[in-house]
């Protein structure tokens, strides 16, 4: 999943029904709804192997992510809600991204997938409530600033999906270059 994630971490900043100084930081919503592509983005800048997102979506790097995140989150806001919202965050990449794409559960273990990211505009179609739901959820609640739930914020995220699967229905799927030693 691409920017249906931030869709994600837009609705549970929503449901974050605590008074605003004292909710979630959305930073660290978006941050820990994001986490193991960020991984996977600092992998493959180091140019590391990351098979089937072995080191970033496995299952038992998700657990180390979500502790990790929950432990800083924890730190930075004193708050215990906040720490396991940051966490669950993490957990919950895991689910919309066996939909989209195909990843590996542990070392060895099974690939799981449906990789939908073959036909760009199933993706699409899957992503855009993800993300028209988390932008509605968000712009309902007191969320300040305004300008990040404005409509041009909305036509700005489709926009990063659209570019993305369209880029997918031309050139197909980026599919993961294997490991050369
Ligand atoms: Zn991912």
């Amino acid at each position: 999943m691409i920017v249906g994630h931030i869709g994600i971490a837009s609705g549970a900043r929503a449901l974050d029904r605590r008074e605003s100084g004292s909710a979630a930081p959305i930073l660290w919503l978006l941050a820990a709804s994001v986490a193991p592509d960020m991984v996977d983005g600092a992998l493959s800048l180091g140019k590391y192997c990351n098979p089937e997102g072995l080191f970033s979506h496995s299952l038992p790097v998700v657990a180390v992510l979500a502790t990790l995140f929950g432990c800083a989150a924890f730190l930075h806001t004193r708050s215990a809600v906040t720490a396991l919202i940051v966490a669950g965050l993490v957990v919950l990449h895991l689910p919309p991204d066996f939909i989209t794409g195909r990843k590996v559960l542990w070392p060895d273990g099974p690939v799981v997938g449906l990789y939908i990211y073959r036909w760009g505009w199933l993706d699409f179609i899957v992503e855009l409530p993800i993300i028209i739901a988390g932008w509605w959820l968000l712009r309902r609640s007191n969320f300040k600033p305004r300008i990040a739930v404005s409509v041009l914020a909305l036509l700005a995220l489709i926009s990063v999906q659209a570019a993305f699967d369209v880029t997918t229905e031309v050139s197909g799927p980026r599919t993961p270059r294997p490991c050369t030693r």
